[in-house]
């Protein structure tokens, strides 16, 4: 019965507070409700001692807590774990959770599957499914953390995952409110990275509507012709118009801006496009993020050489534009840039295979 109820995930903390007044609860209990959902990662709302009993019937009686369905799950070499999550609908959406030094990253999805068609990224092939409400991207890094083995702490989110971010606005929004809840994850917006493939409306609206998070922009080209190839946006907003739209996100929305930029043998990677690229960032306070391509089952590109992606970024340091190489995590497990994909919802009682 549990999908006739809202997922209170999908409440911001504002919204709680409204629906709890519109009771007769006072505010802080909706605070109350954030700390035992985000802090303690409450499961239930019987486990929520610090509420009256009547309040946790009523909360239960209206709600769902959100939580999502482990269906397989992935570890790799270098210490990333891959999760798929079944949502209630059966649909599958994919979360990695990445360790650093001294805490963790987790990378979630914003989609099922992807409406963009980028002909590199192996989530184009699903076709846009839906999207995943506040609630669902929010659980992702509930769940992750919930995973972790240790007392390192999940401090970074990337909005790397399945889809297009931009492209589930309201969602993405209410989840960054969530995630900078302090009575939430309290999470700072510096710590969060939203990636868009280059929605130039939907970048207009993040400025506007004063979002608070990095932005990451993938490029990916330098020119027309090669972009539109890669990336179908592009012949909507080409470069010219992507780059307008991010010199007008004001500095203090985007804290930093980054331009992603996948290196795909003889296509992007030639050094020649390096030169370029500096041309085009000039006077661009930015860093860019060079991706060798990830290979998936079905690509046609290739990933350059390790040393050739070295001698593309030693031409954008030796000019003074900020480039760092992303080794990509979880290459084994298929759980690296532009590799995440799952089937449709699977057929009653199909096994959902592990791994
Ligand atoms: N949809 C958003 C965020 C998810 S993709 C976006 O496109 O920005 C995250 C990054 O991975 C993007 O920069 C994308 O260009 C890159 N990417 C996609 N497929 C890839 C692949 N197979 N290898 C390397 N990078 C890839
Ligand atoms: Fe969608 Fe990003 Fe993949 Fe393009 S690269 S299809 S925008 S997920």
């Amino acid at each position: 019965m549990e999908r006739m109820l809202d997922n209170i995930k999908d409440y911001t903390l504002p919204e709680l507070e409204a629906w709890l007044g519109e009771r007769g609860e006072r505010p802080f209990r909706a605070r109350q409700v954030f700390q035992w959902l985000y802090q303690h990662r409450a499961t239930e709302f019987a486990q929520m001692s610090s509420l009256g009993k009547e309040l946790r019937a009523t909360l239960a009686a209206h709600f769902h807590p959100g939580n999502l369905a482990l269906a397989a799950r992935a570890e790799s070499a270098d210490g990333s774990t891959k999760f798929a999550f079944a949502l209630a609908d059966g649909r599958q959406i994919e979360t990695v959770l990445m360790p650093n030094l001294t805490h963790y990253t987790v990378c979630v999805s914003t989609q099922v599957g992807c409406a963009m068609g980028c002909d590199f990224c192996a989530t184009a092939q699903m076709g846009l499914v839906r999207n995943l409400s506040p609630g669902e991207i929010v659980q992702q890094v509930v769940e992750a953390a919930r995973a972790i083995d240790g007392d390192k702490l999940v401090r970074n989110v990337v909005f790397m995952g399945m889809g297009e971010p931009l492209h589930n606005f309201d969602a993405l929004k209410a989840a960054l409110e969530i995630l900078q809840s302090d009575h939430g994850f309290g999470l700072s917006a510096r710590r969060l990275t939203v990636s868009t493939s280059g929605l130039v409306p939907a970048i207009r609206r993040y400025a506007r509507e004063g979002l608070r998070a990095n932005l990451a922009v993938s490029l990916n080209a330098v020119d027309d012709t090669v972009r539109t190839r890669l990336m179908p946006v592009n012949r909507r907003w080409n470069i010219a118009a992507l780059l307008d739209a991010c010199r007008e996100v004001p500095a203090e929305n985007r804290y930093r801006i980054t331009f992603e930029y996948v290196l795909l043998a003889g296509l992007t990677d030639r050094l020649e496009d390096a030169h370029r690229l500096v041309r085009l960032l000039h006077g661009f306070k930015c860093k860019v993020n060079l991706i060798p391509y990830n290979a998936h089952p079905d690509s046609a590109y290739r990933a350059p050489t390790l040393e050739h992606a070295h001698a593309f970024q030693r031409i954008l340091l030796d000019r003074g534009v900020l480039a760092t190489i992303r080794i990509s995590k979880g290459q084994d497990i298929q759980a690296a840039c532009g590799q995440l994909v799952r089937q449709g919802p699977p057929q009653a009682g199909a096994a959902l295979a592990a791994g």
